[in-house]
C-alpha cells in the first residue's frame, strides 16, 4: 500500500527514476525583501536597458530566420570577457553558451554522463548538480564534506577512486555554503578523476566573480577534462535573461554539439547578453558593492554571536539554529524571505541592497533577543 501524497502525474506512465520527486524551485512569495535565490538585487541601469532595446529591435527584423545556431558573435565577447577578467587567455572555440548554467550542465550530462554512467558531487552543494544528474539518466554519488564545509581532499581523492564516477561536480564558491576550493584541491581532484576512468571534471563557477579568490578558469591550461561553468545570472544581474556558459578545451565545444538543440538559444537572448556585455564594467562596479555588503552581513552577523560560514559568494550561509525552520518562517514574520535549503541547522540569506540588508539584518536581531 502507497501512503505517499497524490501527485496530479501518478496516473502516467511518467519513468520510475521521476516517481515521489518534486519539482526542483524556492518559494516565491511576495514579501517586502527577497534575499532566497541569489539574484542580484540592482535592476540594470537605463542605459543598458535602452541598449537593450535597440539590438533586439535590430534582432526583431531578421526573426523570420533562425538565430546563428552557433552564437559565434556572443562566444566571441564572452572569450573577451573571460580573458580580461581571469588573465587566461580563452577564444570563442573554448567557450560555449545555452540557456543558463542549468541548461550548459544539462548538455555536460547529456554529453558525459547518461544511463550506465554516474556523476559526483561533495554535498551539501547546489542541489540542481544531483537533479539534472536524475533527468539525464546519470546516478548519483553524493560526496563527502567536512563538517566546516570545506571540501576534505583525501576523502573525496577516495571516493573518486571508489566510485569512479564519469563527471566530477566541484562548485565554486559552493552553494548554499559559500565555500570557496583553492587551486591545489582542484588539481588533486582532476588527478584523481584522470587516474580512476579518466572522467571530467566540471568547476561550477556560477558565483565566481563574488570570490575574494581568483578565478579557476587558467586550469583548463593543458587539462582537456576539466569544465569552468559560469553565468550571467548573478554577476551580470541578468537572472531573467538565462544565459549561461563554459569555458574548455574546443573539443570539450565540439563534442556539446552533439546534445544541443539546434538553435536552442534565440536571437533575442543572444542581442540581449551582447548588450549587458557591453555594459560590464558598470556591472562589475555593482559586484563590488555586494561584496562589501556580503562581508558587513558576515561581520554583523558573527557580533551578534550567529555561527557563519566564510562566504566566497554573493550569499552568507548562517546559523545555527535548532529548528531552522522555525528561524525560517520567524524572520519571514518580519517581511524577509530567506532560504532553508534543507542544511540542518543553517539558513542561507542573499546579499541584498544595503537596505535589505539592514531590514534581514535587525529581523535576526530580533529573533535572538525572542529567543534568549
Ligand atoms: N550553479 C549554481 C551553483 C547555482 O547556484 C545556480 C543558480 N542558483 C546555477 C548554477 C544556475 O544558474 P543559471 O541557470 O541561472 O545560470
Amino acid at each position: 500500500t502507497d501512503t505517499s501524497p497524490s501527485s496530479p502525474w501518478d496516473d502516467l506512465p511518467i519513468r520510475d527514476e521521476l516517481r515521489g520527486q518534486s519539482p526542483y524551485g524556492a518559494p516565491q512569495l511576495d514579501v517586502p525583501v527577497r534575499l532566497n535565490t541569489n539574484e542580484n538585487p540592482y535592476p540594470l541601469p537605463d542605459a543598458l536597458v535602452a541598449r537593450i532595446a535597440e539590438r533586439v529591435a535590430e534582432a526583431a527584423r531578421h526573426l523570420n530566420r533562425y538565430p546563428d545556431r552557433d552564437a559565434v558573435e556572443l562566444r566571441t565577447a564572452l572569450a573577451a570577457y573571460l580573458t580580461r577578467t581571469t588573465g587566461h587567455e580563452v577564444t570563442a572555440a573554448g567557450v560555449w553558451a545555452a540557456n543558463g548554467s542549468n541548461e550548459v550542465l544539462q548538455q555536460l550530462l547529456q554529453t558525459f554522463g547518461g544511463p550506465g554512467r554516474t556523476a559526483i558531487g561533495f554535498e551539501p552543494s547546489y542541489s540542481m548538480h544531483a537533479l539534472i544528474s536524475r533527468g539525464t539518466g546519470t546516478g548519483w554519488i553524493s560526496g563527502p564534506r567536512r563538517e566546516d564545509f570545506t571540501i576534505d581532499v583525501d576523502a573525496a581523492v577516495a571516493a573518486i577512486a571508489e566510485h569512479r564516477p564519469d563527471v566530477v561536480f566541484v562548485c565554486s564558491p559552493n552553494n548554499p555554503t559559500g565555500t570557496a576550493v583553492d587551486e591545489e584541491t582542484v588539481l588533486r581532484l582532476y588527478e584523481a578523476a584522470q587516474a580512476a576512468k579518466p572522467s571530467m571534471l566540471v568547476v561550477d563557477e556560477a558565483y565566481g566573480e563574488f570570490s575574494h579568490r581568483p578565478s579557476l578558469l587558467p586550469l583548463i591550461e593543458g587539462r582537456p577534462h576539466l569544465v569552468v561553468s559560469r553565468t550571467m545570472s548573478k554577476a551580470f544581474g541578468a537572472a531573467g535573461l538565462r544565459l549561461g556558459y563554459l569555458a574548455a578545451a574546443p573539443a570539450v565545444v565540439d563534442a556539446v554539439q552533439l546534445v544541443r538543440l539546434p538553435y536552442h538559444l534565440s536571437a533575442v537572448t543572444q542581442a540581449t547578453a551582447l548588450a549587458a556585455l557591453e555594459h560590464t564594467d558598470t556591472l562589475l562596479g555593482y559586484v563590488e558593492q555586494l561584496k562589501a555588503e556580503r562581508d558587513r552581513i558576515v561581520t554583523e552577523l558573527r557580533a551578534m554571536g550567529c555561527e557563519v560560514t566564510d562566504s566566497d559568494a554573493n550569499f552568507v550561509q548562517f546559523g545555527r539554529f535548532e529548528d531552522s525552520h522555525a528561524a525560517w518562517q520567524a524572520i519571514l514574520d518580519q517581511g524577509v524571505l530567506v532560504r532553508d535549503n534543507g542544511v540542518p541547522g543553517w539558513l542561507r540569506v542573499t546579499a541584498g541592497t544595503p537596505q535589505e540588508n539592514d531590514a534581514f539584518l535587525d529581523a535576526v536581531r530580533a529573533l535572538r533577543k525572542e529567543n534568549n
